[in-house]
């Protein structure tokens, strides 16, 4: 089922080229996603057995478990931030970790345990959908950092169709775009022309 589709990585990591799976080890595997939605998505795929089906609330409620997993997630958004510093460069003042994410969706679509780890920007001919856009860009997007999330966290409950169709607003400045996509999409290409080159002032 298509929604099984992350299994054979955590299963057979190396049966994939380098392109697809970054590294893997007894534990974790890294890889690449599929459809990424911003210029590096990558994923971190836990391979324990007892954990790989779970939703990530219930998963990351095991703090040994969160603990493990906030250690390889360190190390994977290294990797990113260093493709990103090679991508654009060594900046002044720039740490380019500050522009990768690290989280999971409050409502995941495939079904082994999987944490986003990518950069800021939004900009991939993949991401088509305000859906797209808004699962990665409002409280849908919850950071791994926020683990273990408290027992009455509303987050627990989303208003999942409410945060994904949310009014689109940029991540960078704000701007706010209703339902046009297309609209964002152009501004997020002439966001990204500054990001790369410019840390954001605030
Ligand atoms: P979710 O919404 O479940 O948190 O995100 C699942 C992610 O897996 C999406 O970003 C999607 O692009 C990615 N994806 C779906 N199928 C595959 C696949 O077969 N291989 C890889 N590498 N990524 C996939
Ligand atoms: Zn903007």
């Amino acid at each position: 089922a298509p929604r099984d589709g992350l299994g054979p990585y955590i299963s057979h990591p190396t049966s994939f080229p380098p392109t697809a799976v970054i590294t893997h080890n007894e534990n974790f595997v890294y890889i690449r996603d599929m459809y990424p939605k911003s210029i590096i998505h990558t994923l971190l795929l836990p391979r324990d057995q007892s954990k790989t089906k779970l939703h990530p609330f219930d998963a990351f409620s095991n703090l040994e478990f969160l603990r493990k997993t906030m250690y390889e997630a360190k190390k994977l958004k290294a990797l990113v931030a260093e493709e990103l510093k090679r991508l654009f460069g060594e900046q002044e003042g720039r740490d380019w970790e500050q522009e990768v994410k690290v989280g999971v969706h409050a409502a995941p679509s495939m079904n082994h345990l999987h944490v986003h780890v990518l950069s800021r920007d939004c900009v991939s001919e993949r991401l088509k959908t305000v859906k797209h856009y808004n699962s990665f860009n409002t409280p849908f997007f919850i950071e791994l950092d926020e683990f273990p999330l408290a027992e009455d966290d509303e987050r627990r409950n989303p208003t999942r169709g409410a945060l994904l169709k949310q009014e689109l607003q940029c991540w960078r400045c704000g701007k706010s775009f209703k339902n046009q996509i297309k609209q964002l999409k152009e501004h997020l290409d002439e966001e990204f022309e500054e990001w790369k080159k410019t840390p954001k002032v605030s």
